[in-house]
């Protein structure tokens, strides 16, 4: 898959992978920019709602509000919150932009 994306610097088209415009240098925001830092605040402080996955649109955070009678989506949403903020920007925009 080729997806091509207009750099938010000077317009340019460029390659929707790229971290930065080859023809500026401005750097560029990948996918859907879903911030990791706010899926990890999210999930640390409301992990027991699954509010950090929906946010990151994964409907199974439901399951976290069924649950979250239990001390189990909490520690799992401390645990995931911890796990997103260590996470380096790369596996990030790899497995949720
Ligand atoms: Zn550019």
């Amino acid at each position: 898959m080729s997806t091509m994306v207009f750099c938010r610097g000077c317009g340019k088209e460029i390659h929707a992978s790229a971290r930065a415009c080859p023809a500026c240098g401005a750097t560029q925001r990948a996918g859907s920019g879903k911030n990791k830092v706010v899926a990890g605040v999210l999930a640390i402080l409301l992990g027991s709602f699954g509010i950090h996955r929906f946010y990151l649109g994964q409907w199974w955070g439901l399951l976290y509000i069924l649950f979250c009678w239990t001390f189990v989506p909490g520690l799992i949403g401390l645990i995931e919150g911890i796990f997103f903020l260590v996470m380096n920007d790369e596996d990030w925009d790899a497995k949720y932009n």
